[in-house]
């Protein structure tokens, strides 16, 4: 693949780094929580709920790209130091989308890893801006865009000279509308032999629809992934965004037991 300098597979040399106890492109990485943070009782009640069940993270957006300007936005700073206190009570780091070029560096004090969006994937701007920061950041494929596209996005942010970049495949659109998105786990053998870099894999956006993730969480575990990124709600009918394919804290639980099993086993394989 053409100028894919920096993030391209060389001498099968993997990477990988610590973030909290998980050795990230090593361990498995699951990432649960809301899809925005709401209210400090619903992500506090949350956070615990996915610490129980085995996340190893929690995710939760301050800032959220919505379709339409009517949609609720996120609580901002505010959101922010609710995670800030959810990380103190759990000790689980925290992941969370940054929107905009002049929030990276302030933001860079409250989460452990800077989320960008699929909607940003090529913001040059907000990808030049993530690469100068020592933030691991979690990049998600643009819904509309080519594997080489992203490949080249993870690049900009190396070249800035952050090293620490994990891909996330979130679904692509195609004609398929039953699904949000469709899944594109091809991508994820593919990325296998194309770039050195971790790749996870967020069912959630990808399906759309709570009653297929576990499905398509096992598959990815099968096909290689390096983690799992999920949304889950204590009420996800009263969830503010994304409310169909959040999953219960029940639901996390067994599925995260089910994907450790699994991943388990093809360790066992190798
Ligand atoms: C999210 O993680 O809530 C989100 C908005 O994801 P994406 O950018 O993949 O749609
Ligand atoms: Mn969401």
């Amino acid at each position: 693949m053409d100028n894919i300098r920096l993030a391209g597979l060389q001498e099968e040399k993997r990477t990988f780094f610590q973030v909290g106890k998980v050795q990230i492109g090593r361990d498995f990485l699951i990432i649960a929580g809301p899809c925005s943070v709401e209210s400090e009782e619903q992500t506090l009640e949350i956070a615990h709920a996915v610490k129980e069940g085995g996340a190893d993270m929690i995710r939760g957006g301050a800032f959220k790209p919505r379709t339409s300007p009517y949609n609720f936005q996120g609580l901002g700073l505010k959101g922010l130091k609710i995670l800030e206190k959810a990380k103190e009570q759990t000790g689980l780091p925290v992941v969370s989308e940054v929107l905009d070029t002049r929030d990276v560096s302030w933001m860079c004090e409250y989460v452990d890893i800077l989320q960008i969006g699929t909607r940003n994937m090529q913001n040059f701007s907000l990808l030049k801006e993530v690469g100068k920061t020592n933030t691991p950041v979690l990049l998600k494929r643009g819904m509309y865009s080519t594997i080489s596209e992203w490949l080249n996005c993870a690049e900009y942010i190396l070249n800035e000279g952050n090293s620490r970049v994990i891909l996330c495949e979130r679904g692509i659109r195609t004609f398929e509308n039953y699904t949000r998105n469709t899944l594109d786990l091809s991508a994820v053998a593919a990325l296998e032999e194309l770039t050195h870099l971790p790749v996870i894999v967020d069912p959630a956006h990808a399906t759309g629809k709570s009653s297929l993730i576990l499905a398509m969480s096992l598959a990815a575990v099968a096909a290689g992934a390096d983690g799992l990124i999920l949304e889950v709600h204590n009420h996800p009918e009263a969830a503010l965004s994304d409310k169909d394919q959040a999953l219960t804290p029940e639901q996390f639980c067994q599925l995260t037991r089910k994907v450790r099993a699994l991943r388990a086993f093809m360790e066992d394989l190798n």
